[in-house]
């Protein structure tokens, strides 16, 4: 017996408009008895690089996740000469720990900036500090889905940009990227995708692609995603097994069409959450710009409001009301990465103190499948909270 009337995801719910053609779709790959790899894996490249504005699928490389995405453009970049080990990596703190887990498995330094209070994202106006000589990479995170990017800025510093874009396919920055990219994960040199289920689109399983405008970075990566192979049993580089499964890209390949329905779908709860919210306590995220054209500046991955007040005891129990009163949430991320257990020998020391009070402070709604009346009732329900003060 549950209360819940606002479950914060509940992804049966959100693939149910896609059942029959999914059914369909699966059945068509059983039919073929071909599972990795193959025809369904090079259409939603083809597919993806086209939905990416960038005429063909030359430059996507569908593989087994998200996280192999981003390892795979930082080991592609190693064999090419352009990264080597020891060197460091610029990384927003308040991340998913995916981000740094890939630098740190290429034993390359993470190294942590501070995100803006206003937009959870990268404070681009503190990198310029953090570089030292050296400093390789910058790896922006479009976290919750918000664009995080300054174009201008990444270009002055001539280094390699890569995209963490697990949460953000579909958003665009209207100021384009340095190689002529408008979409999220096209801005900079390599962007990495994730398809994890619970992602703008998901797979039933695991998926994740890489986008870049460097062939020669393409052709490495699909030779490293199978055991560094260029051709059957020739192994140029000591490879990996990322591979895509047959089945997840003719999953992908349905839900690739419906993915801007999807990402206005959570736009028009993020908006009626934004306009209903009227609570002084809470924090919205940072909407819409007067006079901008921000439509898809942010596909909300995530809809994360925080606590005004400073303390973690209150976000939990502005938590505990909501749930109360039947509207389940969630925090991302309640630890940041230099505070996991097997970072904080090396980093726990760091002092970030904006990351920390986001993740005391930070609460995510139900965005996925939830209706601008849904959001207007829940927005309600927030209104009406008031801190219980000791
Ligand atoms: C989900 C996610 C990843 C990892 O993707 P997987 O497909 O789960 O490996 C990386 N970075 C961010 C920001 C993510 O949200």
């Amino acid at each position: 017996m549950s209360n819940i009337k606002y479950k914060f995801l509940e992804l049966s719910q959100v693939d149910a408009p896609y059942r029959q053609e999914i059914t369909d779709a699966v059945k068509r790959v059983i039919d073929s008895g071909y599972y990795i790899g193959g025809t369904e894996v090079e259409a939603f490249e083809d597919e993806l690089g086209k939905y990416l504005e960038q005429f063909d699928g030359e430059r996507v490389v569908a593989v087994s996740n998200g996280l192999d995405a981003l390892r795979l453009i930082l080991r592609g970049y190693i064999e090419m000469g352009q990264l080597h080990e020891g060197d460091e990596v610029i990384v927003p703190a308040n991340t998913y720990v995916a981000s740094v887990l890939a630098i740190t498995d290429c034993r390359l330094r993470p190294v942590f900036v501070e995100p803006s209070l206003e937009t959870y994202n990268l404070d681009t106006s503190l990198i310029e500090q953090a570089i030292t000589p050296r400093t390789r990479a910058i790896m922006p995170v479009h976290l919750y889905g918000r664009t995080c990017w300054d174009a201008t800025l990444c270009r002055q510093f001539g280094m390699l940009i890569i995209e963490d874009n697990a949460q953000a396919i579909g958003a665009y920055s209207h100021k384009g990227g340095i190689h002529g990219g408008h979409l999220t994960g096209t801005l900079g040199d390599a962007g990495a995708f994730s398809f994890y289920p619970t992602k703008n689109i998901g797979a039933m399983g695991d998926a994740g692609a890489v986008f870049t405008h460097d062939k020669e970075l393409a052709a490495v990566i699909r030779a490293m995603r199978n055991y560094g192979s260029d051709r059957r049993y020739h192994n140029i580089y000591r490879g990996l097994n990322c591979r895509c499964d047959a089945i997840q890209a003719a999953i992908l390949r349905v839900k690739l069409r419906y993915l801007d329905d999807i990402n206005t779908r959570r736009t028009i709860a993020a908006r009626a959450y934004d306009e209903a919210i009227n609570n002084k306590h809470i924090i919205k995220p940072l909407g819409r710009q007067p006079g901008v054209d921000d439509d898809y500046l942010h596909v909300y991955h995530q809809y994360v409001v925080r606590i005004a007040e400073d303390s973690e005891l209150l976000r939990d129990q502005f938590r505990q009301y909501l749930l109360k009163n039947g509207v389940e949430t969630d925090v991302h991320y309640a630890v940041p990465p230099h505070r996991q257990p097997c970072y904080v020998s090396e980093y726990g020391h760091l002092s970030l103190p904006i990351t920390e009070r986001l993740a005391r402070t930070v609460v995510s709604l139900p965005i996925a499948n939830i209706t601008r009346d849904q959001a207007r009732e829940i927005a309600h329900i927030i209104n009406l909270w008031h801190p219980y003060i000791w």
